[in-house]
Protein backbone atom coordinates (compact mmCIF):
# COMPACT_ATOMS: atom_id res chain seq x y z
CA UNK A 1 0.00 0.00 0.00
CA UNK A 2 0.94 3.34 -0.57
CA UNK A 3 0.13 6.13 1.59
CA UNK A 4 0.94 9.87 -0.21
CA UNK A 5 1.45 12.57 2.51
CA UNK A 6 0.18 16.34 1.21
CA UNK A 7 2.48 18.20 0.78
CA UNK A 8 2.42 20.20 3.96
CA UNK A 9 2.56 17.27 6.07
CA UNK A 10 4.18 17.73 9.02
CA UNK A 11 7.00 15.23 10.08
CA UNK A 12 4.53 14.55 13.46
CA UNK A 13 1.88 13.30 10.88
CA UNK A 14 4.19 11.21 9.24
CA UNK A 15 5.46 9.50 11.83
CA UNK A 16 2.27 8.52 13.29
CA UNK A 17 1.57 6.72 9.51
CA UNK A 18 4.46 4.83 10.44
CA UNK A 19 3.57 4.11 14.30
CA UNK A 20 -0.03 2.80 13.12
CA UNK A 21 1.70 0.72 10.16
CA UNK A 22 4.24 -0.83 13.00
CA UNK A 23 1.52 -1.29 15.12
CA UNK A 24 -0.23 -3.85 12.87
CA UNK A 25 2.71 -5.42 12.00
CA UNK A 26 3.94 -4.32 8.70
CA UNK A 27 7.35 -2.85 8.09
CA UNK A 28 7.63 0.79 6.05
CA UNK A 29 9.95 2.52 3.82
CA UNK A 30 10.09 5.94 3.98
CA UNK A 31 10.71 8.11 0.54
CA UNK A 32 11.19 11.71 1.47
CA UNK A 33 10.72 14.03 -1.72
CA UNK A 34 11.57 17.66 -2.19
CA UNK A 35 7.26 17.88 -2.41
CA UNK A 36 5.96 15.11 -1.37
CA UNK A 37 6.75 12.44 1.67
CA UNK A 38 5.50 8.60 0.33
CA UNK A 39 5.14 5.97 2.98
CA UNK A 40 5.31 2.70 1.78
CA UNK A 41 3.23 -0.02 4.18
CA UNK A 42 4.72 -3.64 3.36
CA UNK A 43 3.76 -6.78 4.62
CA UNK A 44 1.69 -10.05 2.55
CA UNK A 45 -1.26 -8.89 4.56
CA UNK A 46 -1.66 -5.94 3.47
CA UNK A 47 -4.20 -6.81 1.16
CA UNK A 48 -6.43 -7.89 4.34
CA UNK A 49 -6.37 -4.16 5.41
CA UNK A 50 -8.86 -1.47 4.22
CA UNK A 51 -7.34 1.79 3.03
CA UNK A 52 -9.41 4.03 4.82
CA UNK A 53 -7.27 3.01 7.98
CA UNK A 54 -4.53 4.78 6.56
CA UNK A 55 -6.95 7.49 4.56
CA UNK A 56 -8.27 8.77 8.26
CA UNK A 57 -5.31 10.03 9.18
CA UNK A 58 -4.07 13.40 9.14
CA UNK A 59 -1.61 14.67 6.49
CA UNK A 60 -2.48 11.64 4.53
CA UNK A 61 -3.53 12.94 0.64
CA UNK A 62 -4.20 9.23 -1.17
CA UNK A 63 -3.58 6.09 0.19
CA UNK A 64 -3.52 3.53 -2.64
CA UNK A 65 -3.42 -0.35 -3.15
CA UNK A 66 -0.57 -1.55 -5.26
CA UNK A 67 -2.27 -3.96 -7.37
CA UNK A 68 1.07 -4.97 -8.69
CA UNK A 69 3.00 -7.56 -6.36
CA UNK A 70 6.01 -5.55 -6.11
CA UNK A 71 6.44 -2.59 -4.48
CA UNK A 72 10.07 -0.91 -4.26
CA UNK A 73 11.23 -1.62 -7.92
CA UNK A 74 7.95 0.48 -8.87
CA UNK A 75 7.01 3.74 -10.47
CA UNK A 76 4.68 3.97 -7.77
CA UNK A 77 6.47 4.24 -4.74
CA UNK A 78 10.00 5.81 -6.75
CA UNK A 79 8.50 8.22 -9.80
CA UNK A 80 11.74 9.63 -11.30
CA UNK A 81 14.01 6.36 -13.07
CA UNK A 82 16.61 5.77 -11.26
CA UNK A 83 20.57 6.14 -12.08
CA UNK A 84 22.43 3.18 -10.80
CA UNK A 85 26.41 3.61 -10.66
CA UNK A 86 28.55 1.29 -12.20
CA UNK A 87 32.33 2.26 -12.53
CA UNK A 88 31.94 5.84 -13.29
CA UNK A 89 28.94 5.59 -15.16
CA UNK A 90 25.30 5.90 -13.63
CA UNK A 91 23.09 3.37 -15.64
CA UNK A 92 20.41 4.70 -16.79
CA UNK A 93 21.43 8.17 -18.14
CA UNK A 94 22.16 9.09 -21.61
CA UNK A 95 25.22 7.20 -21.82
CA UNK A 96 24.48 3.51 -22.70
CA UNK A 97 26.64 0.93 -20.68
CA UNK A 98 28.44 -1.87 -22.61
CA UNK A 99 29.44 -4.55 -20.98
CA UNK A 100 31.49 -7.27 -22.49
CA UNK A 101 33.53 -10.27 -22.36
CA UNK A 102 33.93 -14.02 -22.18
CA UNK A 103 31.56 -16.10 -20.64
CA UNK A 104 33.86 -17.94 -18.47
CA UNK A 105 37.39 -16.94 -16.92
CA UNK A 106 39.71 -19.11 -18.44
CA UNK A 107 43.00 -17.71 -17.71
CA UNK A 108 45.01 -14.83 -17.29
CA UNK A 109 46.14 -14.37 -20.84
CA UNK A 110 42.36 -14.70 -22.24
CA UNK A 111 41.33 -12.36 -20.01
CA UNK A 112 43.92 -9.54 -20.26
CA UNK A 113 43.33 -9.78 -24.75
CA UNK A 114 39.70 -9.70 -23.64
CA UNK A 115 39.68 -6.26 -21.76
CA UNK A 116 42.25 -4.55 -24.07
CA UNK A 117 40.13 -5.72 -26.80
CA UNK A 118 37.10 -4.61 -25.06
CA UNK A 119 37.71 -1.26 -24.06
CA UNK A 120 39.61 -0.10 -27.19
CA UNK A 121 36.43 -0.88 -29.09
CA UNK A 122 34.66 1.24 -26.53
CA UNK A 123 32.98 -0.99 -23.71
CA UNK A 124 32.68 0.28 -20.36
CA UNK A 125 32.82 -2.66 -18.20
CA UNK A 126 34.58 -6.23 -18.23
CA UNK A 127 32.44 -9.36 -17.57
CA UNK A 128 33.71 -13.02 -16.79
CA UNK A 129 32.22 -15.72 -14.92
CA UNK A 130 34.41 -16.94 -12.35
CA UNK A 131 31.59 -19.57 -10.84
CA UNK A 132 29.64 -21.14 -13.61
CA UNK A 133 26.20 -22.28 -13.04
CA UNK A 134 26.49 -24.95 -15.64
CA UNK A 135 23.26 -26.98 -16.97
CA UNK A 136 25.59 -30.21 -16.29
CA UNK A 137 27.74 -30.88 -13.51
CA UNK A 138 30.57 -32.45 -15.48
CA UNK A 139 30.73 -29.21 -17.56
CA UNK A 140 33.47 -26.70 -16.51
CA UNK A 141 32.45 -24.78 -13.61
CA UNK A 142 34.84 -21.88 -13.47
CA UNK A 143 38.54 -21.02 -12.16
CA UNK A 144 36.45 -19.88 -8.68
CA UNK A 145 38.84 -17.57 -6.78
CA UNK A 146 41.51 -17.71 -9.28
CA UNK A 147 39.30 -16.50 -11.29
CA UNK A 148 38.31 -13.69 -9.68
CA UNK A 149 41.98 -12.77 -9.19
CA UNK A 150 42.31 -12.74 -12.77
CA UNK A 151 39.49 -10.24 -12.92
CA UNK A 152 40.98 -7.83 -10.37
CA UNK A 153 44.31 -7.75 -12.43
CA UNK A 154 42.72 -7.27 -15.62
CA UNK A 155 40.57 -3.99 -13.87
CA UNK A 156 43.90 -3.05 -12.49
CA UNK A 157 45.69 -3.11 -16.04
CA UNK A 158 42.87 -1.77 -17.94
CA UNK A 159 40.86 0.21 -15.13
CA UNK A 160 37.56 -1.33 -16.35
CA UNK A 161 35.32 -2.32 -13.95
CA UNK A 162 34.37 -6.16 -13.45
CA UNK A 163 31.36 -8.27 -13.33
CA UNK A 164 31.14 -11.34 -12.40
CA UNK A 165 28.23 -13.71 -11.07
CA UNK A 166 27.57 -15.27 -7.71
CA UNK A 167 25.99 -18.49 -7.53
CA UNK A 168 25.65 -18.85 -3.68
CA UNK A 169 24.93 -16.77 -0.74
CA UNK A 170 28.20 -17.78 1.11
CA UNK A 171 30.65 -16.28 -1.66
CA UNK A 172 29.30 -12.59 -1.82
CA UNK A 173 31.88 -11.68 0.76
CA UNK A 174 34.24 -13.16 -1.46
CA UNK A 175 33.42 -12.00 -4.24
CA UNK A 176 32.83 -8.39 -3.26
CA UNK A 177 36.60 -7.85 -2.44
CA UNK A 178 37.34 -8.78 -6.47
CA UNK A 179 34.31 -7.45 -8.05
CA UNK A 180 32.27 -4.29 -8.82
CA UNK A 181 28.98 -5.50 -9.85
CA UNK A 182 27.21 -9.25 -8.87
CA UNK A 183 25.48 -10.85 -11.56
CA UNK A 184 22.53 -13.04 -10.19
CA UNK A 185 22.31 -15.37 -12.96
CA UNK A 186 18.89 -16.03 -14.89
CA UNK A 187 19.23 -19.37 -12.51
CA UNK A 188 19.25 -17.68 -9.41
CA UNK A 189 16.45 -15.10 -9.83
CA UNK A 190 14.32 -16.59 -7.49
CA UNK A 191 17.07 -17.48 -4.97
CA UNK A 192 15.83 -15.68 -2.17
CA UNK A 193 18.67 -16.10 -0.12
CA UNK A 194 21.07 -14.97 -2.73
CA UNK A 195 18.75 -12.11 -3.20
CA UNK A 196 18.73 -11.13 0.26
CA UNK A 197 22.31 -11.32 0.80
CA UNK A 198 23.41 -9.57 -2.38
CA UNK A 199 21.11 -6.70 -1.25
CA UNK A 200 22.84 -6.73 1.97
CA UNK A 201 26.27 -6.15 0.11
CA UNK A 202 25.46 -3.08 -1.26
CA UNK A 203 27.06 -3.52 -4.57
CA UNK A 204 25.72 -3.13 -7.83
CA UNK A 205 23.80 -5.55 -8.22
CA UNK A 206 22.84 -6.87 -12.18
CA UNK A 207 19.92 -9.30 -11.90
CA UNK A 208 18.89 -11.41 -14.79
CA UNK A 209 15.57 -12.06 -15.96
CA UNK A 210 14.72 -16.39 -15.35
CA UNK A 211 14.15 -18.33 -18.15
CA UNK A 212 10.71 -18.44 -17.69
CA UNK A 213 10.26 -16.00 -15.74
CA UNK A 214 7.51 -13.11 -15.74
CA UNK A 215 8.03 -9.37 -16.08
CA UNK A 216 5.99 -9.55 -12.40
CA UNK A 217 8.30 -12.18 -11.06
CA UNK A 218 11.33 -10.59 -11.76
CA UNK A 219 10.42 -7.29 -10.49
CA UNK A 220 9.77 -9.12 -7.30
CA UNK A 221 12.83 -10.74 -7.31
CA UNK A 222 14.29 -7.36 -7.75
CA UNK A 223 12.16 -6.17 -4.07
CA UNK A 224 14.16 -8.55 -2.46
CA UNK A 225 16.90 -6.65 -3.09
CA UNK A 226 15.90 -3.23 -2.72
CA UNK A 227 14.31 -4.45 0.47
CA UNK A 228 17.59 -5.05 2.27
CA UNK A 229 18.10 -1.02 1.32
CA UNK A 230 20.36 -1.67 -2.01
CA UNK A 231 19.20 1.01 -4.35
CA UNK A 232 21.52 -0.52 -7.25
CA UNK A 233 19.99 -2.68 -9.06
CA UNK A 234 19.86 -3.15 -12.61
CA UNK A 235 17.95 -5.50 -14.64
CA UNK A 236 19.20 -7.43 -17.39
CA UNK A 237 16.62 -9.04 -20.15
CA UNK A 238 18.39 -12.05 -21.43
CA UNK A 239 15.46 -14.08 -22.90
CA UNK A 240 12.98 -16.50 -21.98
CA UNK A 241 11.83 -19.74 -22.83
CA UNK A 242 9.17 -20.00 -25.96
CA UNK A 243 8.50 -23.24 -28.25
CA UNK A 244 10.88 -21.53 -30.70
CA UNK A 245 13.77 -23.93 -30.47
CA UNK A 246 15.86 -21.67 -33.68
CA UNK A 247 17.57 -19.60 -31.06
CA UNK A 248 18.90 -20.53 -27.71
CA UNK A 249 16.12 -18.50 -25.81
CA UNK A 250 13.48 -16.06 -27.33
CA UNK A 251 14.69 -12.22 -26.63
CA UNK A 252 11.19 -10.26 -25.05
CA UNK A 253 11.92 -7.12 -26.49
CA UNK A 254 8.90 -5.73 -25.15
CA UNK A 255 10.07 -6.41 -21.39
CA UNK A 256 12.42 -3.61 -21.98
CA UNK A 257 9.24 -1.44 -22.77
CA UNK A 258 7.37 -3.07 -19.58
CA UNK A 259 9.65 -2.20 -17.54
CA UNK A 260 10.11 0.96 -18.60
CA UNK A 261 6.69 1.39 -18.02
CA UNK A 262 6.53 0.21 -14.29
CA UNK A 263 9.89 0.15 -12.94
CA UNK A 264 11.91 2.47 -12.32
CA UNK A 265 14.88 0.16 -12.44
CA UNK A 266 17.28 0.48 -15.29
CA UNK A 267 17.28 -2.38 -17.87
CA UNK A 268 19.77 -3.88 -20.32
CA UNK A 269 19.92 -6.57 -22.51
CA UNK A 270 22.32 -9.88 -22.72
CA UNK A 271 21.64 -10.56 -26.71
CA UNK A 272 24.39 -13.77 -26.11
CA UNK A 273 22.34 -15.89 -23.86
CA UNK A 274 19.58 -14.79 -25.72
CA UNK A 275 20.26 -15.88 -29.23
CA UNK A 276 22.72 -18.83 -28.46
CA UNK A 277 24.68 -17.91 -31.66
CA UNK A 278 27.36 -15.31 -32.40
CA UNK A 279 25.05 -14.62 -35.75
CA UNK A 280 21.73 -13.53 -34.10
CA UNK A 281 23.80 -11.34 -31.54
CA UNK A 282 24.28 -8.17 -33.27
CA UNK A 283 20.59 -7.92 -34.77
CA UNK A 284 19.40 -8.54 -30.98
CA UNK A 285 21.92 -6.34 -29.80
CA UNK A 286 20.32 -3.43 -32.53
CA UNK A 287 17.08 -4.52 -31.40
CA UNK A 288 17.65 -3.96 -27.94
CA UNK A 289 19.36 -0.31 -28.25
CA UNK A 290 16.43 0.37 -30.65
CA UNK A 291 13.20 -0.26 -28.16
CA UNK A 292 15.58 1.87 -25.17
CA UNK A 293 17.69 -0.30 -22.77
CA UNK A 294 20.11 1.41 -20.66
CA UNK A 295 23.38 -1.15 -22.03
CA UNK A 296 24.04 -4.43 -23.42
CA UNK A 297 26.41 -7.38 -21.76
CA UNK A 298 27.60 -9.24 -25.22
CA UNK A 299 29.97 -12.33 -24.30
CA UNK A 300 33.39 -11.83 -26.44
CA UNK A 301 36.37 -14.13 -26.82
CA UNK A 302 39.96 -13.90 -27.88
CA UNK A 303 39.14 -17.50 -29.64
CA UNK A 304 35.68 -18.71 -29.53
CA UNK A 305 36.47 -21.65 -31.16
CA UNK A 306 38.66 -22.72 -27.24
CA UNK A 307 36.15 -21.38 -25.25
CA UNK A 308 35.58 -23.52 -22.40
CA UNK A 309 31.75 -22.45 -22.15
CA UNK A 310 29.15 -20.44 -24.95
CA UNK A 311 32.20 -20.49 -27.23
CA UNK A 312 29.54 -20.49 -29.97
CA UNK A 313 27.74 -17.66 -29.09
CA UNK A 314 30.66 -15.46 -28.35
CA UNK A 315 31.60 -12.77 -30.55
CA UNK A 316 35.51 -12.25 -32.28
CA UNK A 317 37.07 -8.71 -31.15
CA UNK A 318 36.14 -7.98 -34.69
CA UNK A 319 32.56 -8.85 -34.53
CA UNK A 320 32.28 -6.54 -31.76
CA UNK A 321 33.77 -3.60 -32.79
CA UNK A 322 31.88 -3.96 -36.14
CA UNK A 323 29.05 -4.11 -33.44
CA UNK A 324 30.21 -0.89 -31.88
CA UNK A 325 30.48 0.65 -34.70
CA UNK A 326 26.25 -0.38 -36.05
CA UNK A 327 24.81 0.60 -32.54
CA UNK A 328 26.50 4.08 -32.59
CA UNK A 329 24.04 5.34 -34.86
CA UNK A 330 20.81 3.33 -33.56
CA UNK A 331 21.93 4.73 -30.37
CA UNK A 332 21.88 8.23 -31.44
CA UNK A 333 18.82 8.00 -33.31
CA UNK A 334 16.87 7.03 -30.03
CA UNK A 335 18.78 9.98 -27.93
CA UNK A 336 21.55 7.86 -26.52
CA UNK A 337 25.27 7.53 -26.53
CA UNK A 338 28.16 5.22 -26.52
CA UNK A 339 31.48 5.65 -25.25
CA UNK A 340 34.20 5.70 -28.16
CA UNK A 341 37.33 4.20 -27.94
CA UNK A 342 39.34 7.61 -27.62
CA UNK A 343 37.21 7.85 -24.44
CA UNK A 344 37.85 5.24 -22.75
CA UNK A 345 41.29 5.25 -23.22
CA UNK A 346 41.61 7.99 -20.87
CA UNK A 347 39.70 5.27 -17.88
CA UNK A 348 42.08 5.53 -15.30
CA UNK A 349 44.13 2.85 -15.09
CA UNK A 350 43.64 1.44 -11.13
C1 LIG B 1 26.18 -15.84 -18.16
O1 LIG B 1 26.03 -14.60 -18.13
O2 LIG B 1 27.23 -16.38 -18.53
C2 LIG B 1 25.00 -16.68 -17.83
C3 LIG B 1 25.15 -17.91 -17.36
O3 LIG B 1 23.83 -16.06 -18.07
P1 LIG B 1 22.32 -16.49 -17.71
O4 LIG B 1 22.25 -16.53 -16.23
O5 LIG B 1 21.51 -15.39 -18.32
O6 LIG B 1 22.07 -17.83 -18.37
MN1 LIG C 1 27.59 -17.59 -20.89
Amino acid sequence: MIVQMTSGATTQQIDHVVERATAMGFDTLLNVGTDKTVVAILGSRTGEVSTDVFAVLAGVDTVTRIMKPYKLASREFHKELSLVPLGGLDVGGERLVMIAGPCAVESETQMLRAAEAVKAAGANALRGGAYKPRTSPFAFQGLAEDGLDILARARAETGLPVVTEVVDPHHVEQIVRYADVLQVGARNMQNYTLLREVGRSGHTVILKRGLSSTINEWLTAADYILAEGNDRVILCERGIRTFETSTRFTLDVSSIAVVKRYSHLPVIVDPSHAAGHFRYVPTLARAAVAAGADGLIVEVHPNPEEALSDGIQSLTFENFDQLMAELRPIARAVGRELSSASEQDKVGVV
